[in-house]
């Protein structure tokens, strides 16, 4: 059997809320290390420019902002290990960890910043134009600037699409929102707040059929509606995505308090403690609200604190 490794400070992911977890925690002198996950640099490796990140009065790529965050990390020796948690288990004193190459990490705390992954259409069309930084976006605050006096498509009819197309309806000149069925799911006020904004017209029972464009990006989208079987093009130069995000929760969900849709749930509302004492939550896999970078980062600080005076509790 490989050696079991002890750690006073477990961080798994390695967006905004994971480098600043591991930046206090590694100032605090908990010697953390940090997995990187599946994604290293989370979700803002696929965003392009972020200009909406204070401290960077120029924008940074989001590439750009990870490696400087990671480096930041190193900076007060964070052990940065390229890896993923496979499996956990909370359920002694002990917090058990295993790697996907079967080492067992035991932790005193563990900060769980694995994030949330955006769900896209998989067109390949729409991910030809994603990977390009080309046009296609799953965040209208993170890109909705861009695209001020343009038209736009955003598809989905949840509250985060009708909040999404309200936000790019102020920017853009037009907003055509692609809804699957003949109804929104979203809360009435925010279904009625996009149906009585001028700008934004709402096709029912349409779905993409390709997302449309040359070598500088996005052009319009080809839609069809699934009643009539009719298809047209809405030209538009940015094409957005709201329907949805999956927390990347799973491997937690046998120990920690999650709520219906898979988030990580707070045990004490304005903390980052989750359910189970010593285990601690930061970032968008317990946030469905807000999803920003500075949001994330602020809960790694908040995590790192709590960790560590959870620790100096033990009498550490
Ligand atoms: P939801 O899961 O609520 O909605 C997803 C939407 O995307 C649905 O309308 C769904 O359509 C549509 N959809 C899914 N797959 C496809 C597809 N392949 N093609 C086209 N459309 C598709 O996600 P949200 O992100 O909107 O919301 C998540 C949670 O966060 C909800 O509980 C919501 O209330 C909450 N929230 C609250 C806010 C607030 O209060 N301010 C703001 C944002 C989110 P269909 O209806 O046909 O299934």
């Amino acid at each position: 059997m490989s050696e079991i490794e002890t750690l006073d400070c477990l961080i798994i992911g390695s967006g905004p809320a994971g480098y600043t977890a591991a930046i206090y925690a590694a100032r605090a002198d908990m010697k953390p290390v940090l997995y990187q996950g599946m994604q290293p640099g989370g979700q803002l490796t696929t965003t392009n420019e972020v200009e909406n990140f204070p401290g960077y009065p120029d924008g940074v790529t989001g590439p750009e902002m990870m490696v400087q965050l990671e480096a930041q990390a190193k900076r007060f020796e964070t052990d940065v290990r390229f890896g993923f948690i496979t499996k956990v288990d909370f359920s002694g004193s002990i917090h058990k960890c295993w790697t996907e190459d079967g080492k067992e990490i035991h932790a005193k705390t563990i900060i769980i910043s694995t994030g949330a992954s955006a769900k896209y259409l998989g067109l390949p069309s729409e991910q030809k134009y994603l990977e390009m930084g080309g046009g296609v976006s799953a965040c209208a605050v993170c890109d909705g600037f861009f695209y001020r006096g343009q038209e736009t498509v955003i598809v989905g009819a949840g509250d985060s699409a009708c909040e999404e197309a309200h936000y790019l309806s102020k920017l853009c000149t037009k907003v055509t929102m692609l809804v699957r069925k003949d109804e929104f799911r979203a809360s009435k006020i925010m279904a009625d707040r996009v149906k009585n904004t001028p700008n934004i017209e709402i096709l029912f029972s349409t779905d993409t059929v390709e997302v449309l464009g040359d070598d500088n990006g996005v052009t319009g989208a080809l839609v069809k509606n699934s009643v009539t079987g009719e298809e047209k093009t809405i030209p538009c130069t940015g094409f957005f995505v709201a329907i949805g995000h999956t927390p990347n929760t799973a491997i937690f969900k046998e120990f920690i308090d999650l709520d219906e849709t898979g988030y990580i749930k707070y045990a004490e509302a304005g903390t980052s403690l989750t359910n189970v004492p010593g285990v601690f939550v930061a970032g968008d896999a317990a946030d469905k609200r807000y999803r920003q970078a500075i949001t994330a980062a602020g809960t790694g600080c908040m995590a790192a604190l709590d960790a560590e005076r959870y620790l100096a509790a033990q009498g550490h």
